[in-house]
């Protein structure tokens, strides 16, 4: 007889094999950022992987920070909010809110996240600055919440992001907020568009962006299919689910 049952040894083996999985692909996908920073000529390194964990278990979370990895991204606030509470208490982890949010939601999201990448209008960016003026005076957070502009590159308003005509007026309104911190931009390149051009595009605003606001050095661009393109036009942070994590289970939310 051994002490543990035969359920516990299948569990233990099933995690174990999910453990292998993610490490493996872990380091598939930090060589892969590798080469596309050499191809681009650019520093390996100067880089982050953003691992975007929506619709995974918390569980995954816990392996992938017992593999060193210390940013997660998520997209939904209910279902973060939960993941967040399930391992908030391992030091230093940064969570990055990268969907879209409501402004109901500001305030739940302003007390956990490190960095909003999806802020695309001014009464949103108001509504988290509110949130995270409440967070730091209740001593839930310590620094002001990092705020990066999602920018729309196909002015499609169902996939969010600021028009390119607002973006400077957001960036000064977002700058001036006591409690945010304007970190860069964002943007998820339009579905049937060629990435090049509008990862492209995106680096030209970054640079205006710069000029005004030169702490502003954060690119978030790039996911699992064409991170490679976004790294070329000078991504900082590429956030990828799919290559990382395998396929999303289907869901109906
Ligand atoms: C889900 C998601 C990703 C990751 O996409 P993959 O193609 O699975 O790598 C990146 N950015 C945002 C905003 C997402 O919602």
């Amino acid at each position: 007889m051994t002490w543990r049952g035969e359920a516990t040894e299948t569990v233990v083996a099933q995690a174990d094999a999910r453990t292998a999985a993610l490490a493996d692909r872990l380091d598939g996908l930090l060589a892969r950022i590798d080469a596309a920073c050499r191809a681009a000529g650019r520093e390996p390194g100067s880089v982050r992987l953003l691992p975007v964990t929506k619709f995974f278990p918390a569980a995954d979370v816990a392996i992938l920070y017992g593999l060193g990895r210390r940013e997660f991204g998520e997209s939904r606030e209910q279902e973060a909010t939960a993941k967040v509470a399930e391992l908030g208490d391992r030091p230093d982890i940064r969570w990055h809110m990268i969907g879209r949010l409501q402004r109901n939601k500001a305030k739940v999201v302003a007390r956990w996240a490190h960095t909003v990448h999806s802020v695309d209008s001014e009464r949103l960016a108001t509504a988290l600055d509110r949130g995270a003026v409440a967070a730091l005076e209740a001593g839930e957070r310590t620094e002001p919440l990092r705020v990066l502009l999602q920018v729309s590159l196909d002015e499609d308003p169902e996939r969010g992001g600021v028009a390119e005509d607002d973006l400077d007026r957001l960036a000064d309104h977002v700058a001036a907020a006591e409690g945010l911190q304007l970190g860069g931009l964002m943007a998820i390149p339009p579905l049937d568009a060629e990435p090049h051009s509008a990862f492209a595009r995106l680096a030209t605003l970054h640079t205006r962006l710069l000029a005004g606001h030169p702490a502003a050095t954060e690119l978030s661009a790039g996911m699992s299919g064409d991170l490679e393109s976004a790294i070329e036009h000078g991504s900082t942070v590429v956030r990828v689910g799919t290559a990382l994590m395998g396929t999303r289970p289907i869901t109906s939310g």
